[in-house]
């Protein structure tokens, strides 16, 4: 997002909890605090006209003091909530008719609604902390649903607990409001996940334009429901019986990093326009194909300039220290055809040190 300011016209100030942190470097100034922390927000929001954010550890009652006081803030504090809280997402989806799996939420293995679900279930259940997880952390897939309780117990949390759908693929939209409400949807792109994490994305996918309206039209009624401005990512599941939603994010999300060169105008930059009331950028795609492959740490840390020595490969690297585990950048190839592109994009991505292997 940073590197998308200056070409939006945008003043950044950024809040980074130290000076070592990626987005420093693209930042006109800088104000080092934790954005969890009231004396840190209060001093970035006398700063700026509008406050956004790249991450969802955020305290939602702070954010909405800030909002209370006339600060502009974009998403607002009850949109986030959203992305923060999956339990209230899930419900507030469910009440609105939006296609969620089948869940409770609960703190108690003892719940009777939850043994309800547990009975009806034939593909066993996922248990997902309703707070603080992300990138599978805080998922846990459990085959025998008679072994939940005592895993909700052990969590003492609360949780959402869901059906286990037979998955066809992941898919993700992206849409991008602006504070009038307009919005633009950019193509539907495929994702692949292994040990819940998203490893690759593709542009385009193998799936019907029939689903592609459909999955742009619950990515639209989500972002009416919840008032989002900015960029929100819906992930999807593609099942039998059509897409049912995974999870929603409330800023640029991994899902789009393709945009930076596969379409006219980045998520990035979208998500800047859309927050300071500028005219939304055009999203048409720049090539028919696109493939942006995550570089996740293995145990040996490997080089973003051997992955930019293998023609094709836009290399962005996120300055972040190697750790195995960790995704520090990523790698994206576009082109006219669909395999050499794939090829391009993972063959850099390996170069570059990724332990993520290709999934067929
Ligand atoms: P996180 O919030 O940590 O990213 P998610 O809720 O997105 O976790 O789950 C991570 C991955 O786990 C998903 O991308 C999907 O592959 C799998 N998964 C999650 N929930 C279900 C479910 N109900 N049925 C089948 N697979 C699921």
């Amino acid at each position: 997002m940073g590197e998308a300011a200056h070409d939006v016209g945008v003043e950044l100030t950024v809040l980074a909890t130290f000076d070592g942190d990626a987005a420093v470097a693209t930042a006109d100034r800088v104000i080092i605090g934790d954005a969890r922390d009231a004396a840190a927000l209060d001093r970035l929001s006398r700063e700026v006209d509008v406050v956004t954010f790249d991450h969802e550890l955020v305290d939602l009652d702070l954010v909405a003091a800030l909002e209370r006081r006339g600060v502009r803030v974009h998403p607002s504090a009850s949109a986030l909530r959203y992305a923060v809280d999956k339990a209230h997402q899930r419900t507030n989806f469910a009440a609105a008719k939006l296609p969620v799996p089948r869940f409770v939420v609960t703190t108690s293995g003892h719940d009777p609604a939850l043994a309800e679900l547990l009975g009806s279930l034939h593909n066993g259940a996922v248990v997902k902390v309703a707070r603080g997880g992300y990138d599978g952390r805080g998922v846990i897939f459990v085959d025998d649903p008679a072994d939940v309780p005592a895993i909700v117990d052990g969590l003492g949390a609360r949780v959402v607990v869901e059906e286990r759908l037979a998955l066809r693929s992941e898919a993700a939209q992206l849409v991008v409001r602006a504070t009038d409400g307009s919005s633009l949807h950019y193509p539907l792109v495929t994702t692949v996940q292994a040990d819940g994490l998203c490893v690759e994305v593709r542009f385009p996918t193998d799936l019907s334009s029939a689903t592609a309206d459909d999955a742009a039209s619950i990515a639209f009624r989500v972002g009416e429901l919840i008032g989002a401005v900015g960029v929100l990512a819906v992930e999807l599941f593609v099942t039998d019986d059509g897409l049912v939603i995974n999870e929603v994010a409330l800023r640029p999300h991994n899902t789009g990093h393709w945009t930076i060169e596969g379409t006219a105008t980045s998520q990035f930059a979208n998500h800047l326009r859309a927050i300071t009331g500028q005219r939304l950028g055009s999203v048409e795609p720049r090539a028919a194909n696109a493939v942006m492959v995550n570089v996740v740490g293995a145990d040996r840390p490997g080089s973003p300039d051997a992955a930019r020595a293998i023609p094709g490969t836009y290399v962005h690297d996120y300055g972040k220290s190697w750790r195995p585990g960790r995704k520090i950048g990523h790698v994206t190839a576009i082109g006219d055809d669909a395999a050499v592109t794939r090829v391009t994009a993972w063959s850099g991505a390996r170069a570059y040190g990724t332990r993520t292997r290709e999934v067929t």
